[in-house]
């Protein structure tokens, strides 16, 4: 199958017929995930974290992303290593649209590059929209290299049906200030949302690249041995406007992930967990979670509060 880059990606309810049909793993992990366990814990200021216990995202949660185990492995985004069950619509000259056979979603993509070329966005973002707005019902999503992404060394994105996450409707309904005004664009920091975020609405994709760039420059400037600024982001098209929710970050993950024992918690923040729902492969971990656990956790992997302090002041 083909699609052209400047078409809306169809047919993937077909797509995902058909790959359910034909690869018995991802029968059964998509099947799997009408089982999960869900609970909602209401947050301070009306929002809401989604708490999901999925068993088959262990390898996901408690993956080895450091060099030595990544270059141990064999790249499972390469297209030489995929699975022969797995079919793929291209994207342009350069992405291949995947069925995730580990899903969140009740239709999970993941979107790869077609070489195998180290997880950086910059450069990349401008592909991130064309990819949001041929995907209409769809959120895409990106994580940076110390940011939840399990293959750091292969790029890509990955998208969720919509409806799913709490984010794509908190960041246009809660509290949130204007701090940018500038032709196309308009940015706004959430107030009161428990990680520091930014929103960020246009009808340009070349004026949302630009501050997207400036936004990366400020925060690589704050984290100068990063490959990259740690971040992840969130992009939507909504009948011709674009909303990007941007999540700087100050942490790979929260100290319990290291811990021993039974103050271990084995949660590896990524953007779906930023944007609300929240994954573990454990039970105990599911029933430990609560709001007083989801502050101290956010508050630790999102950007610190001075360099939040800074970002706004130096992009107003
Ligand atoms: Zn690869």
């Amino acid at each position: 199958m083909e699609n052209t880059g400047h078409d809306r990606i169809t047919g993937m309810d077909d797509f995902f017929r058909s790959q359910l049909a034909q690869w018995p793993l991802a029968k059964k992990n998509y099947d799997d995930l009408n089982r999960v366990l869900i609970k909602d814990v209401a947050m301070p200021g009306n929002c809401l974290v989604r708490v999901q216990f999925n068993l088959a995202r262990m390898r996901s949660s408690a993956a080895r992303v450091d060099k030595k185990s990544i270059s141990e492995r064999p790249c499972f985004l390469c297209a030489g290593n995929l699975p022969p069950e797995q079919k793929k619509i291209m994207f342009g000259d350069s992405y291949l649209v995947l069925v995730n056979p580990f899903p969140i979603f009740r239709r999970h993509l993941t979107i790869a590059l077609t070489g195998h070329t180290d997880q950086l966005i910059m450069g990349r973002f401008g592909d991130m929209l064309r990819i949001a707005r041929a995907l209409e019902n769809y959120t895409v999503f990106y994580n940076g290299p110390r940011c939840g992404a399990s293959a750091p060394d292969h790029f890509h994105f990955q998208a969720g049906i919509r409806g799913f996450m709490p984010v794509e409707e908190e960041v246009r309904t809660l509290p949130r200030k204007r701090i940018i005004e500038d032709g196309t664009v308009v940015i706004h920091a959430m107030e009161g949302y428990h990680r520091n975020t930014l929103v960020m609405e246009g009808d340009s994709a070349g004026d949302l690249d630009r501050w997207v760039t400036k936004i990366y420059d400020i925060l690589q400037g704050m984290q100068p041995g990063e490959n990259e600024p740690m971040l992840n982001i969130l992009a939507g098209y909504y009948g011709g406007i674009w909303r990007v929710v941007v999540f700087p970050r100050g942490r790979h993950r929260p100290w319990q992930f290291e811990a021993e024992g039974e103050k271990q918690i084995l949660l590896s923040p990524a953007s779906v967990d930023f944007g609300g729902v929240w994954i573990t492969p454990r039970q105990e971990d599911y029933e430990r979670i609560d709001q007083a656990l989801i502050m101290d956790i956010f508050s630790q992997v999102s950007l610190g509060e001075v360099a939040w302090a800074q970002l706004l002041d130096r992009l107003g």
